[in-house]
């Protein structure tokens, strides 16, 4: 087995890291979650300018037909320098694969070109109050009305919604069938009357995701993307993408550099316990890319890395949260003052990234289901 990369693209991760000097040339004080919180759309638009969003469509969609293995080398140099990636961030991993995949002719041509500029911004309408892990179960109805379906529900932890321009909503078409044959997927712009959003301030004070309200709201038929109650079948795929990339490992790396520098610093790298729970740290995270790339590599042969996917979030988010809680072990009493706090260590980043962790293993799938993919799929044991 070759680990190496190819020359062309450990260029291109050169290439990124010139671009990124000269784009950033100020690292962001807080470089954690930056795919989540760094939301700024005239940085999305100069990527897009280098034809770095959507680099693995193809080109007659204005993309690059690059392999995953070159997106994996992107997305790890954008969130290795904490780069605010999040406005075109869930546009280019999920929404436009997704049309590409499933949407109409006139779907691609109206939305395609806008993500690959940076200029759309998207919001995920999956979870409801009553169905996260059993998404199946979800009651935000959308009803044929002449030329129209009307929607009716309630969506929670919708990230961006009060940033996006649409939504991607999952709504009930069929509530006559089994759960799961009732599902269809719309992008709803997010201008339309009706739609009311509310925030939500998560631990660390931070707002990025919402409620989002519908209440009888009309969009033209052509908002259906795929095949009407085909929805649950669709979102499975989609799923698989928006588990496996870089970001279910590097959401706060920046915490592991800034640790190692730290411990340097101060001296304490000399105690051996300290050294050798970074040491482990390392090698976990090692251990995590391997497995990201693994499902990169998988991708660019075309297979769907369905238990993979699965495998490489629940390691990989696990990860992330034994980062945040180490870094607070090393740090110590001041490493819990949050930023603004003049005597936190490290800019309070250590406790904002602690208090944070807990989402990692709960978006896009709780490790607890993830474990349920690996075991039934991955395993081939049976449903418990
Ligand atoms: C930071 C963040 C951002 C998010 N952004 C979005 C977004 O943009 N759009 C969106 O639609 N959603 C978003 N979500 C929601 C996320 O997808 C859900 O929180 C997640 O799917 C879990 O659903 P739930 O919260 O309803 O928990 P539940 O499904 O109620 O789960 C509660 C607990 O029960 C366990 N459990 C549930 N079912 C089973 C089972 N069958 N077997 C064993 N254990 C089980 C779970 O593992 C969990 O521990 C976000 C969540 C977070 C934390």
């Amino acid at each position: 087995m070759d680990f190496r990369l190819t020359p062309e693209q450990e260029n291109f991760r050169c290439d990124i890291r010139a671009f990124l000097r000269e784009a950033l040339p100020e690292p962001p004080e807080i470089p954690e979650d930056s795919w989540l919180l760094g939301f700024d759309r005239a940085f999305s638009q100069r990527l897009a300018a280098r034809g770095w969003i959507g680099l693995t469509w193809p080109q007659e969609y204005g993309g690059q037909g690059k392999s995953y293995l070159d997106r994996v080398v992107l997305t790890e140099e954008l969130l290795r320098h904490g780069a605010p990636v999040a406005a075109h961030w869930l546009g280019d991993r999920q929404m436009g694969p997704s049309i590409l995949r499933y949407g109409t002719p006139a779907q691609k041509a109206t939305f395609l070109p806008k993500i690959i500029a940076g200029d759309l911004v998207f919001c995920i309408g999956m979870s409801e109050p009553g169905a996260g892990s059993d998404l199946a179960g979800l009651q935000t109805k959308a009803v044929e009305d002449g030329d129209a379906y009307v929607i009716s529900g309630q969506k929670i932890w919708t990230s961006f919604a009060h940033l996006a321009d649409y939504c991607y909503l999952v709504a009930r078409t069929n509530p006559e069938v089994p759960k799961h044959k009732g599902i269809s997927e719309f992008l709803v712009d997010m201008r339309t009357p009706g739609i009311t959003i509310k925030p939500i301030v998560d631990m660390t004070g931070a707002h990025h995701f919402n409620e989002v309200f519908f209440d009888q709201v009309r969009i033209p038929k052509d908002c259906l993307v795929g095949e009407k109650d085909r929805g649950w079948y669709q979102i499975a795929s989609q799923l698989d993408y928006e588990r496996s990339g870089i970001e279910r490992l590097m959401s706060n790396y920046g915490l592991l550099e800034a640790i190692t520098r730290h411990v340097r610093a101060t001296g304490e790298i000399r105690r051996e316990v300290v050294r050798h729970t970074l040491a482990q740290l390392h090698i976990e995270w090692t251990m995590g890319r391997h497995l990201v790339y693994k499902v990169a590599w998988l991708l660019s042969q075309g297979i769907i890395p369905n238990a993979e996917s699965a495998t490489a979030k629940t390691y990989c988010t696990e990860f992330e949260q034994r980062l945040a809680q180490t870094a607070s072990a090393l740090m110590g009493g001041y490493g819990q003052l949050m930023p603004g706090s003049h005597r936190a260590l490290l800019a309070g980043r250590v406790a904002r990234a602690y208090l944070y962790a807990p989402a990692y293993t709960i978006q896009g799938g709780t490790s607890t289901i993830l474990r349920n993919i690996m075991a039934t799929r991955g395993l081939g044991l049976p449903p418990g």
